[in-house]
């Protein structure tokens, strides 16, 4: 085993299921290992590096920024955290955001937010906490996103967890609004993914997230849809909840928003924009100007001519691709976040002859799953397809 490996694991708590590859480095959907053996990319990280490995003007983006300003307190401004933040809300419609380093810390924000709207309206002896979150969802893995997570597995260990989420089953409209009546007056918000995404790929249906919406606006409770996984154009579009009709109070990103650099962000509407007050939620590195840049970067080419009509193709052809294997039973998602359900092989098996043979691939619960770079050509999703199919198909 390599060396890398070796020192490593000796060092490094092993709290991850890890592959021994040690990737030394990449070029767009190309990534190499120690040895210089070559990988297509099907997963980019978890959906971070959106364009790719080491983007040119992503690269000369993030270089500029290290060599000017790679950070400074909260105290202060910078430029580069400004032109991020008016190009996020224009591109989305949101009023203002709050600038964190993950996704877990983005909905944390969410959360804050949520509770903190029903306490400055409805006051202390309200106790108008509850937060609403769907079965097999996931929010992160901080005690607060994992008390919001709807899988049983997580809510193991690290008791007690923190009070005030109550699970409702994806797409079942009759359970939300019992749950809703049952904690009438006691509910802050409700928060979703419109394609549950470590929960396998599992879409919501436009009529229940409908349902939610109309409910939210009903009881004044705040809709918050989680986008770090499915923002930043990953579904064809910029947030994914476009494509479902409906516009939340609040919008979660992260994973894909700066190419890889880590960030997070919380968008709100006018209604959400002022509930933080200064000294009320904060973060050391959040909008770190590196991070601002990256995110620059991956802004303009998202927002650029034809990209996002690009990414709904890609995620056409590469489910024409599936529909030709035998063993595909069936696919999930939307644009180029890709769930694919197998007839009789194992997922993770799958994934390691991937990795073997040249291609990296994601699993999510039973499925395979592909969240390539939105860069991603289709020669690139050909050469990467005929590896899955000789090893799905043989
Ligand atoms: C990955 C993910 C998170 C957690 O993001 P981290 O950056 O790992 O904290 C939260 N919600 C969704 C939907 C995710 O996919």
């Amino acid at each position: 085993m390599s060396k890398t490996i070796d020192k490593f694991n000796e060092h490094v708590i092993h709290s991850y299921g890890r592959y021994d590859l040690v990737l030394d480095k990449g070029a767009g959907r190309t990534a190499v290992d120690e040895d210089g053996k070559e990988y297509t990319d099907f997963g980019s990280g978890i959906g971070t590096n959106s364009l790719g490995y080491c983007d040119d003007k992503w690269a000369e983006a993030v270089c500029a920024q290290a060599h000017a300003v790679q950070h400074t307190s909260n105290y202060y401004y910078t430029k580069v955290q400004a032109d991020f933040a008016a190009k996020l809300c224009e591109l989305t419609g949101y009023s203002k955001m709050f600038f964190g380093n993950s996704g877990a810390e983005a909905n944390e924000c969410a959360i804050k937010i949520a509770r903190k709207y029903s306490f400055d309206k409805y006051g202390k002896d309200a106790e108008r906490w509850v937060i609403i979150t769907l079965v097999n969802s996931f929010h992160g893995r901080t005690v607060a996103t994992l008390s919001a997570t709807g899988q049983d597995v997580f809510h193991n260990y690290f008791f007690p967890f923190v009070e005030g989420f109550v699970n409702v089953e994806a797409n079942n409209t009759a359970d939300l609004k019992a749950k809703l009546d049952q904690y009438d007056g006691k509910v802050c918000a409700v928060m979703f993914e419109c394609v549950q995404g470590e929960g396998g790929v599992v879409p919501l249906d436009k009529e229940f997230v409908k349902a939610v919406s109309e409910e939210c606006a009903k009881r004044d409770v705040l809709m918050i849809c989680d986008e770090v996984q499915t923002g930043v154009g990953r579904t064809g579009t910029f947030l994914a909840c476009e494509q479902l009709g409906v516009k939340p109070d609040i919008v979660t990103l992260a994973k894909g928003l700066a190419g890889g650099i880590p960030i997070g962000v919380c968008l709100t509407n006018e209604k959400t924009c002022e509930v933080l007050t200064p000294g009320t939620h904060g973060s050391t590195f959040g909008g770190n100007p590196i991070a601002c840049a990256g995110g620059n970067a991956v802004l303009d080419r998202v927002s650029s001519e034809g990209f996002l009509d690009s990414v709904k193709a890609k995620g056409e052809y590469f489910r024409a691709k599936l529909a030709g294997i035998n063993e595909v039973d069936g696919v999930d998602g939307m644009g180029l976040m890709i769930g694919v359900r197998l007839k009789t092989k194992d997922a993770h098996d799958v994934a390691k002859a991937c990795l073997d043979n040249g291609l990296l691939i994601l699993t999510a619960k039973e499925k395979l799953r592909f969240l390539p770079p939105l860069t991603i050509t289709t020669e690139e999703i050909d050469r990467g397809m005929e590896i899955l199919k000789k090893i799905l198909d043989n």
